[in-house]
């Protein structure tokens, strides 16, 4: 399965195919050629590296709309950066200081609802620049009036999350909370790591955007964080104290910015239609299996992306989607499906990340494991707590 010139057979590594999404753990993105080329071309050469910056803040700016902008190691150091940048402005003693805060503002509110994990969690990205975090509402509900009661003398910044991990109800609608915070005085910092809308979120009103560049993007692993430019100049002196651990290369930031060039240029219908031939492709395979409905569903934050939702019923099936979802991930090439909510039998396919004709390859592994399921003695069917275990079990005993 695995061609002798793919860079995964000298490493040791399955071919694995994703259909899960832009998923760190599997290396992020497919980085787009024009990216591949300016990293090829700049890692040999040297280069002044604030004037790199500022070449990179000028393309954040004209695709975000935003005043100005900067290229770190990821977007979570951007979340930790732009809070830092809130605290200390442009004083360079206090830069120094951090994460000791001492008389600084270090309070950072956020929604409970926002306190999520994309990997790692949101509010541990906000306490590593020294800040303290204010929860606002509870999970599934907040109010306006509970950020302003949230705000004090000491609050220097207002997060705010978009993404599918955050409840999806309940939340304080962008705007207000935009609105109340300024009121307050307080810039808000948006976390938009895998949003494709670049300007939407400055627009509105945010003084800071937060993207990760290999995401959507298919740039280089890297965070962009656009915004006021006293903001984003703070974020930047932020690498002479805590942004040291979080820098980012010559090739990151010039990667990032050959990525968005390329996105301003990029076939986005013709991408779409390919997806969608991908989606029509699956849902044919599934159409009559008994136990297996496949929908077609927009993506939950409006992204211009559509993944398909398959529905497992094991008795039928004589399969739980969880032992689907392992069984695709072990199997010859592994693939890896979009299985979050596993537990409540159901699974997601994401076409945005294969490479061409690997939708077939997705579309005989399903064939080949449901035929199997259905001609087998016994259902198969798994307990998922153990799953849950043996996960955890796993990442415990790396390296071995
Ligand atoms: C992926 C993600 C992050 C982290 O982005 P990195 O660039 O991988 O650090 C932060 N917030 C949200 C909402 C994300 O989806």
């Amino acid at each position: 399965m695995i061609r002798n010139d793919d860079i995964r057979a000298r490493l040791g590594l399955r071919p694995v195919i994703n259909v899960s999404g832009t998923m760190t753990s599997l290396g992020a993105s497919i980085v787009v050629p024009q990216a591949v080329e300016t990293v090829a071309a700049i890692l040999s050469q040297w280069t002044e590296m604030s004037d790199l910056q500022r070449t990179a803040s000028r393309t954040i700016a004209r695709l975000t709309g935003a005043e100005a902008g900067c290229v770190t190691a990821s977007c979570s150091a951007g979340i930790t950066l732009a809070v830092a940048a809130a605290m200390t402005g442009s004083d360079l003693a206090a830069i120094e200081r951090l994460p000791d805060a001492t008389g600084l503002k270090d309070e950072v509110v956020i929604q409970a609802g926002h306190m999520v994990s994309y990997g790692a969690p949101v509010e541990q990205a906000i306490r590593l620049a020294g800040a303290r975090v204010v929860p606002v509402g509870q999970a599934t509900s907040a109010h306006a009036y509970q950020l302003e009661g949230a705000i004090t003398e000491k609050t220097a910044a207002a997060v705010y999350v978009v993404s599918h991990h955050v409840v999806e109800y309940g939340q304080i609608p962008l705007a207000n909370f935009i609105a109340r915070a300024h009121s307050k005085g307080v810039p808000v910092i948006v976390d938009a790591a895998s949003e494709y809308d670049l300007t939407g979120f400055i627009a509105a009103g945010a003084d800071i955007a937060l993207y990760s560049g290999h995401k959507f993007l298919g740039g280089p692993t890297s965070g962009i964080i656009a915004g006021a430019k006293g903001l984003v100049r703070a974020a930047h002196l932020q690498n002479r104290g805590i942004g040291r651990g979080m820098k980012i290369g010559k090739e990151g930031v010039a990667g990032v910015i050959a990525a968005l060039e390329a996105w301003e240029t990029r076939d986005h219908a013709g991408i779409r239609e390919r997806e969608r031939k991908a989606l029509d492709l699956w849902v044919k395979t599934l159409a009559g299996r008994p136990g297996v409905t496949a929908r077609i569903m927009p993506d939950p934050t409006d992204n211009p992306l559509d993944r398909l939702r398959v529905d497992i019923d094991p008795q039928a099936a004589r399969i739980t989607a969880w032992d689907l979802a392992d069984r695709m991930a072990a199997g010859e090439p592994p693939v890896v499906v979009r299985d979050h909510e596993a537990e409540h039998n159901y699974f997601f396919l994401d076409p945005c990340n294969l490479h061409p004709d690997e939708e077939a390859i997705v579309a005989r592994r399903l064939t080949e494991e449901l035929d199997q399921a259905a001609a087998a003695a016994e259902p198969v069917v798994s307990s998922f707590a153990e799953r849950a275990m043996r996960q955890e079990a796993g990442l415990l005993n790396w390296p071995d």
